[in-house]
């Protein structure tokens, strides 16, 4: 049987399995006490289960029913520890915008335990607010109820579309008051992921010159994460390589859903190619090339055409970290570590293009294609028209039409250059022998109907604030099938109104 088979026959033959039932292992604390510091969650006052997420609780083998027992509450809340947990923070450093910082870690997260997932393969838990650490420095270790609405819905999205994300299990509210700009309340995610190791994890080692350490980290992440490389002489050579493609893959998936990260810097790059620590990011409405989601981001070092290169930039950091693992001679590490590098812009490269001429239904690869893509960028560019109705609308174009396309030129705004672009793309289209309803069928399957558009997480944090967590579940279900027609939910793939245009994120969470 397979994974996701396995896993449901489990769960129908245990219906009251409860996370305190689950088998749990330490792989990452037993790498001892210099990679992180034993920590245990703050009380938190008048804790509710705002919700439960049970298609990732399904990844544990945790059947919905676990989210009634009170003491799955209590450990999400960090109000009891999970018998048999370790928890744990983690030690890292990392570049932020671009400065080093010798020392960061998890200032807010505890590692809760690794969980057997019934279809192979283990999930870490970890409690995001939870309190203070030895990393917290002068912080509270919280997280507010506004940021962690906004991680706990774009993980899922994120994964629902598609791309490699760190997943969320639950979400706690709570009575306990946290200082930010104003009064807010402190609130828990529990994040799923088979590993929170990011970049920085490296860097602390390599930039401290105690690099006995990159070794065991090393290990840990290719025998656990990577274990098909682990019998190949050139291990370490092999697994940077993977790691530069997959985040070189992440970045294109970003660009080609009009994401924003918003906070690239090294402490938040996944070791796996995950997304990894959603703070201010947003999906683009009307595209903008240059668009900055994070408005403490002034120079834009973070903008949406940025990503690529900064994804190249960081991978290049990791790389320099873990010189030490590619020769014991330096100059021949760099030289093997500059090879490595390449790996990233040959991945990039193929896959963005493969994604953006999907995008637009191309089903052969011809000369020309880059162009016709950029051309169609361009002009949703110009008129700032909005990214994902732009693309959803491309499907309506008929091969052998001529004239303007109508229903799907209402939705742009540099109306004429679209036009003479229709003509070209139909001629393409016809040129491979495209079948409009096998085309619209494959362009429908990329090009999402639903996002999650900053005003609608926006809503939905304030009616949470107001007390009403229902549309917290109801975005959890729309964008769990974000590339379905769902006619009930039309207006939540509108265009933001014209007052919510400009939302502005900030990093403060
Ligand atoms: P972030 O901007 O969320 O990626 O966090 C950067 C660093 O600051 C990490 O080391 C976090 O753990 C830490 N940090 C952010 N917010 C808090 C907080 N409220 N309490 C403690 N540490 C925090
Ligand atoms: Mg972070």
């Amino acid at each position: 049987m397979n994974g996701p088979g396995r896993r449901r026959a489990i769960l129908r033959a245990m219906p009251n399995l409860s996370l305190h039932d689950l088998p749990l292992d330490h792989a990452y604390a037993a790498l001892g006490d210099s990679y992180h510091a034993r920590v245990h969650p703050a009380s938190l006052s008048d804790a509710r289960l705002l919700h439960f997420n049970a298609d990732a609780a399904a990844l544990i083998g945790l059947p919905p029913a676990a989210a009634q027992d009170p003491r799955f509450l209590d450990v999400m809340a960090g109000n009891a520890e999970l018998p048999g947990g370790d928890y744990l923070a983690s030690l890292y450093a990392g570049h932020q915008f671009g400065q080093w910082v010798p020392q960061l870690g998890d200032g807010r997260a505890m590692l809760v335990a690794a969980v057997g997932s019934p279809g192979g393969g283990s999930w870490e838990l970890q409690l995001k607010g939870a309190g203070q650490t030895p990393f917290s420095r002068f912080a509270d270790g919280r997280a507010v109820l506004r940021s962690s609405i906004r991680e706990y819905l774009c993980s899922e999205a994120m994964h629902h579309l598609g791309i490699p994300t760190t997943r969320a299990l639950s979400l706690v509210g709570s009575a306990e008051p946290v200082r930010r700009e104003t009064l807010e309340t402190a609130a828990v995610v529990c994040r799923m992921a088979p590993s929170f190791v990011r970049f920085g994890h490296f860097e602390v080692f390599y930039y401290r010159n105690q690099h006995d350490q990159l070794r065991p980290l090393a290990d840990h992440v290719i025998q656990r994460h990577f274990p098909q490389l682990w019998d190949r002489p050139d291990r370490y050579r092999a697994w940077l390589t993977e790691v530069c493609e997959r985040t070189a893959r992440l970045m294109a998936g970003w660009q080609t859903v009009g994401f924003c990260h918003g906070v690239m810097n090294t402490d938040n790059m996944s070791i796996l190619g995950l997304t990894l620590d959603y703070g201010p990011y947003g999906f683009m409405d009307g595209f903008e090339s240059g668009h900055i989601c994070n408005h403490s981001d002034e120079g834009g070092r973070y903008a949406y055409d940025q990503q690529p290169r900064i994804g190249h930039w960081n991978v290049s950091r990791l790389v320099q970290a873990t010189l030490p693992l590619l020769h014991e001679d330096p100059e021949a590490a760099v030289e093997i570590g500059t090879a490595i590098l390449e790996a990233y812009g040959l991945a990039y490269g193929q896959d963005v293009v493969q994604r953006w001429r999907a995008k637009i239904g191309l089903r052969e690869h011809r000369d020309g294609d880059e162009q016709l893509i950029n051309r169609f960028l361009t002009l949703l560019h110009q008129g700032r028209s909005d990214f994902t109705r732009s693309f959803r609308h491309l499907s309506r174009i008929r091969a052998a039409d001529t004239g303007p396309a109508t229903g799907v030129r209402e939705e742009i705004l540099a109306q004429e250059a679209f036009d003479a672009w229709v003509e070209d793309y139909r001629a393409r289209l016809r040129a491979e022998g495209s079948d409009d309803a096998a085309r619209a069928a494959a362009m429908n399957a990329v090009n999402p109907k639903y996002v999650l558009r900053n005003h609608l997480a926006q809503h939905c944090i304030e009616r949470a604030e107001a007390g009403d967590s229902s549309e917290i579940g109801r975005l959890m279900d729309l964008l769990a099938r974000p590339f379905d027609e769902q006619p009930e939910s039309e207006a939540y793939a509108a265009e933001p109104p014209p007052e919510a245009r400009h939302i502005s994120v900030s990093c403060s969470s």
